[in-house]
Order: C-alpha cells, then sequence, then structure tokens
C-alpha cells in the first residue's frame, strides 16, 4: 500500500490472491481499527472502493545525542522520514539546555509538515553511554558529564507531553542493523559504533543483550594499555584514548586549531598523508579490540557504523570475518 499509494479491492484481490469477498472483510476490519481509509473512486468507467492507508496513523520522532551532535529525525508508522535536523553541540554541553532544544527542534519539524504534537505516538531517544532503560539514567558517571543523574526519558517526555524511550546509541544501532540493515538475519552479531567516541551494541540470540546493570557493550572503554592514557572514564589506556575523537584529533592537530573528528574524515577521504595514517592507526587499534571479542564471543558477522566508517576498510584480517560498512 505505500509502494502504490492506493489500491482498489479487486487490485489488492489480484495482487494478495485472496477473494474479493475475504479482501473486503479484511479492509472492514482495518478501516474500523483506523489502519486504512477508504473512498470512491472510478477506474476504467467503473466506480470503485479506493483502499489507503489512514492519514492520521501518526508520527514517531526520533532524537540521536551524541558528544558533539544531535539529529532529529520525524517518520511516519511506516518508518518513512518526513523532517530531518542536525545540530552541533558545545563540548561540554549541559542535559537542560540540550533537552530544551531537542524539545524545540521537533516542535518546529512538526509545524513544518503540518502536524501537532498530539500526532506524536512516541518519541525515541539514543544516547552516547550505558543506559538504565527502566529509570532513563546514565548508569556510569563520568561517561557524559553535564547529563549524570538526569532522568533523560522522562525529562524530555514533560516538555513534549509524550512517551519517551531511552536507549544506548550503539544498542539501537545494533537493533536496527538486525532487523532492517547489515545484521538482518544474523542473530548472534556485534554493531561498533565509531564515532567521537565508541560503543558497541550487542545482539545475542536475536535481541540486544545489555548485561546486569546496562553496561555490556561498553567497547570503547575496553583496556588496551594499563599504563596508557588516562580516559574520561577513570581508567586508563581505554580503547577510546586511543581511538576516539579526541585522539584522533589530537595526533593530527599541529597547526590546525579547531579541528573536529567531520575535519580528518574529510581530509583523510581527500588524500591527506596525516589524516589517512591517523584514521588507519586508529583501525588497527580497533581490528585488535574486536578480534578480542570474536574471541569472546564468536559472533555471526559485525557491523560498522558512526563518523568514521565513511573511511572504513576491511580489517577482517584481525578476526577473520567480514567488515560491514556504514
Ligand atoms: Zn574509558
Amino acid at each position: 500500500m505505500k509502494h502504490h499509494g492506493g489500491l482498489t479491492q479487486i487490485e489488492l484481490s489480484g495482487i494478495t490472491g485472496l477473494s474479493p469477498a475475504t479482501v473486503s472483510n479484511i479492509v472492514k476490519e482495518l478501516v474500523a481499527a483506523g489502519v486504512l481509509a477508504t473512498t470512491m473512486s472510478t477506474r476504467s468507467g467503473r466506480r470503485a472502493h479506493q483502499v489507503t492507508l489512514a492519514r492520521a496513523l501518526g508520527l514517531v520522532a526520533g532524537v540521536h545525542f551524541s558528544e558533539r551532535h544531535m539529529r532529529v529525525a520525524l517518520a511516519d508508522v511506516a518508518h518513512t522520514v518526513v523532517a530531518e535536523q542536525h545540530m552541533p553541540l558545545a563540548k561540554d554541553h549541559r542535559a537542560d539546555n540540550e533537552l530544551n532544544r531537542a524539545a524545540q527542534l521537533i516542535t518546529d519539524m512538526l509545524e513544518s509538515v503540518d502536524a501537532t504534537h498530539d500526532e506524536i505516538l512516541a518519541v525515541g531517544l539514543a544516547m552516547p553511554a550505558p543506559m538504565n532503560v527502566s529509570s532513563g539514567i546514565i548508569t556510569r558517571t563520568g561517561i557524559m558529564r553535564g547529563w549524570d543523574g538526569v532522568p533523560v526519558a522522562e525529562s524530555l517526555g514533560i516538555r513534549l507531553n509524550s512517551p519517551v524511550y531511552v536507549d544506548n546509541n550503539a544498542n539501537l544501532g545494533a537493533l536496527a542493523e538486525y532487523r532492517t540493515g547489515a545484521l538482518r538475519g544474523k542473530p548472534n552479531s556485534l554493531y561498533i559504533s565509531v564515532d567521537e567516541g565508541i560503543g558497541a551494541g550487542l545482539i545475542l540470540n536475536g535481541e540486544v543483550f545489555r548485561g546486569h546493570n546496562g553496561t555490556a557493550g561498553e567497547f570503547g572503554h575496553m583496556v588496551l594499555n594499563e599504563d596508557g592514557a588516562l580516559c574520561r572514564c577513570g581508567n586508563r589506556g581505554c580503547l577510546e584514548t586511543l581511538v576516539g575523537g579526541d585522539a584522533i584529533i589530537d595526533s593530527v592537530r599541529a597547526g590546525r586549531r579547531g579541528l573536529k573528528l567531520h575535519d580528518v574524515v574529510v581530509k583523510a577521504i581527500g588524500g591527506d598523508a596525516a589524516s589517512i595514517r591517523a584514521i588507519a592507526d586508529a583501525g588497527r587499534h580497533l581490528g585488535i579490540a574486536a578480534a578480542n571479542i570474536c574471541n569472546v564471543l564468536d559472533p555471526d558477522r559485525i557491523a560498522v557504523g558512526g563518523e568514521l566508517s565513511q573511511v572504513a576498510s576491511c580489517y577482517s584480517a584481525q578476526c577473520g570475518m567480514p567488515w560491514n560498512g556504514p
């Protein structure tokens, strides 16, 4: 229906192989449930019932915070994105300000598609930190200073007067890749998000695995060098101190103030030797960490997303499996 825009009941019967009477009964039930709508139209000189998806089924909103960006999207219930916005965030932003901005963005985007808050069925919120999905609070302090102790789902829900569901961004990335993307049909798989921060989402036996405290998949805080640089989590030598946005920027920053990870990615794609080297070094560390995960979990497949995946090469030699891009 979504692809055709609208079909007559006779056409639906032809496509589905169901009898016209059965199609008529199913359409009546779905119209009563508010899923479909019917209008009378004329096809080949004959009057016919035209069947379409109900216009007022509602919208869903997705909000994705990362360390330096906020992305907001509105979609209909058929997963079609109808509006999308992206906004940079200051390095040490505060939760209250950014939740206000997210709510304002959603309001503006609703207006841009002639919709209202009443039409939002639910909001999904992705956070770059381990989350308690029940309380909506970050479970490991120090990962996102300014957000510790804030019930983010509840706070955004109050601002929007809508139900808000929160989870770790890598968990949601894993779920999305498993449902519709590179991990489809792979019930034991891993999604690695390589952005300013590093995260991973685990799909085990077809479900997102969060662990006892919701901190499973804290891939970026796997210790690779116990005497290494101090990490924002309080440990030393975490993967993120070698592969994260700050580490990559620091390694190429000489004489380039205000450099962002996106700039390094663009320069690497453009052939800049220092940027390529910095990202290749990061990729080597990432490959070693992924190989360790492979030894523990033996996943069907690993998919990699996030800003750095735009320059992904195949690191499969490290762990002997395909390396899928974003
Ligand atoms: Zn760490």
